[in-house]
């Protein structure tokens, strides 16, 4: 079994204490992980701020160029990376294989971008230029869905603007990470990334530490809002990209058949685990059920299992946590509807839960109203396009959308009614780092990736300048 260490300082060391992380196929032991006391919290946040002022004072193309090495590493190591990823994580090699690539591809699209300084004014009167400044130690706290490409909306944007950081990955996802500081220690100067893992304990005084400048928290919504409030005694800048209750809007031109293979995998891809993933599907009632006759056969013939076996299409639940909240929606679900494919969990060890088509169900069902985070999805026709919008609209959430026409213009035409982050035409949840993403309501605030995700890290620093004195 491998050993897993911390990276404080500069330097791999053991956790003061220790967890186990399962693999969610076999419920196996995958390897005793460390796990960090709040001593040892502090010692990274305090390294990372002793790192601060010579690492600020670096040039940008030094830090890209870092940047550019990490990159590069991830790649010469993705294969172990990728098999680690799906031990722990649970999702097939090959989606556990692009979300590593995807992690080397984002590093090297932040290195694509600059923040110059930027001259508003200049006149005989004065001069008034922007400056973005480094904002100091950046707390990072990420989820277990995609711990490697989430990671890498955050580490290299912080990084090429001058700040340091601490990252806090999900308890059952820590090794990838933890593989990963291991891997890019020797790049960059001590103290100026630190990795330590908890056990849902170093989140909330990682985000109340005095020292730690920002929090970039990528979780669910009640977390987010414990992350809001533990910012708020200091002022310390959050971004927070947190649930989503995303809708999908079917109308009648669509071919049922050529469009459900694109709205299972819009709902299903990592088994429902996706931020972004459709959570709820909204169709014509003129296609209601041959849409939902098409989606039943697809998930029927869907391959489930280990993620390192050849064929699996869809990986276990991360954790007993989810799977156990999983199935009790699906229990609650078949006395609120019909289940016409799935809701079986097979009889072996893993945290397995077939694909699931949810027809006849309707708001106020738990399925329908909250975020399910797995392969289970309510399907529910519509009359009108108003009515679909006001319905899918009726959510606290607002992190995604999609409209879904033959004519893409008479989708665009909804989009703009749509109450969310980020609205798709047929597609959804796309992910793109040139494109920033944030949510609406209370599935977030503030945006990361694109060149609204550097600036994030940053203050804005205005010189005014009088031309005489
Ligand atoms: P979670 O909120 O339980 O945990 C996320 C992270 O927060 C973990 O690292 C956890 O240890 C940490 N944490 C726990 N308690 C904390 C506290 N009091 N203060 C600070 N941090 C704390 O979320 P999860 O179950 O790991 O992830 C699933 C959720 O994340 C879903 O709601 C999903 O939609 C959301 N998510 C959102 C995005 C996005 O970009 N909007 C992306 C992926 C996942």
């Amino acid at each position: 079994m491998s050993k897993y260490q911390l990276l404080i300082n500069g330097e791999m060391v053991d956790g003061d204490l220790t967890m186990d992380v399962l693999n969610p196929a076999t419920e196996e032991k995958v390897a005793d992980c460390p796990r960090a006391s709040v001593k040892q919290l502090n010692s990274a946040v305090e390294a990372a701020k002793d790192a601060f002022p010579i690492w600020s004072e670096t040039s940008v193309d030094e830090r890209k160029g870092i940047i550019l090495k990490i990159a590069d590493v991830i790649e010469a190591n993705a294969t172990e990376l990728a098999q680690l990823l799906t031990e722990e994580q649970g999702k097939p090699l090959e989606a556990a294989t692009t979300e590593v690539y995807g992690m080397a591809a984002f590093c090297r699209y932040f290195t694509s971008l600059d923040l110059p300084v930027e001259v508003i004014e200049d006149s005989e009167a004065r001069k008034v230029e922007i400056h973005h400044k480094p904002l100091g130690v950046i707390g990072a706290i990420v989820p277990w869905n995609f711990p490697l490409i989430l990671m890498a909306f955050k580490l290299p944007p912080a990084l090429i603007t001058g700040n340091t950081m601490v990252i806090k990955p999900a308890p059952t996802t820590p090794l990838t990470t933890l593989r990963f500081a291991e891997l890019i220690k020797d790049l960059l100067p001590a103290g100026v990334v630190n990795f330590i893992t908890d056990a849902n304990d170093l989140g909330e005084p990682l985000t109340a530490h005095p020292d730690v400048r920002k929090i970039s928290f990528t979780g669910s919504t009640a977390t987010g809002a414990k992350v809001m409030a533990g910012a708020a005694g200091l002022l310390k800048r959050i971004t927070l990209e947190l649930g989503g209750n995303d809708a999908g809007i079917v109308l009648d031109d669509v071919d049922p058949k050529e469009a459900a293979p694109k709205l299972f995998e819009s709902a299903f891809q990592n088994s429902g685990q996706v931020c972004i993933a459709m959570k709820r599907l909204y169709v014509h009632e003129n296609i209601y059920d041959e849409m939902c006759s098409e989606l039943a056969a697809i998930a029927d013939e869907t391959v489930i299992g280990n993620g390192l076996e050849q064929g699996t299409k869809l990986g276990p639940l991360n954790n007993k946590m989810q799977f156990d909240k999983v199935k009790g929606l699906i229990e609650e679900a078949k006395k609120d509807g019909n289940v016409i494919a799935g809701g079986e969990v097979p009889d072996q060890p893993g945290y397995f839960i077939r694909p699931t088509i949810v027809k006849d169900i309707k708001e106020g069902s738990r399925l329908v109203d909250e975020e399910q985070f797995g392969p289970v999805l309510p399907v529910m026709s519509f009359s009108s396009e108003e009515e679909a919008v006001a319905r899918a609209n009726a959510t606290s959430w607002g992190l995604g959308g999609s409209i879904w026409s033959s004519e893409p213009e008479r989708a665009y035409a909804l989009a703009d009614q749509m109450d969310a982050g980020t609205v798709w035409i047929n597609k959804h949840a796309e992910l793109d780092p040139t494109i920033p993403f944030g949510g609406a309501k209370q599935s977030g605030l503030g945006s990361e990736l694109g060149q609204d995700g550097l600036e994030e890290f940053t203050q804005r620093k205005i010189i005014n300048m009088a031309k005489s004195a």
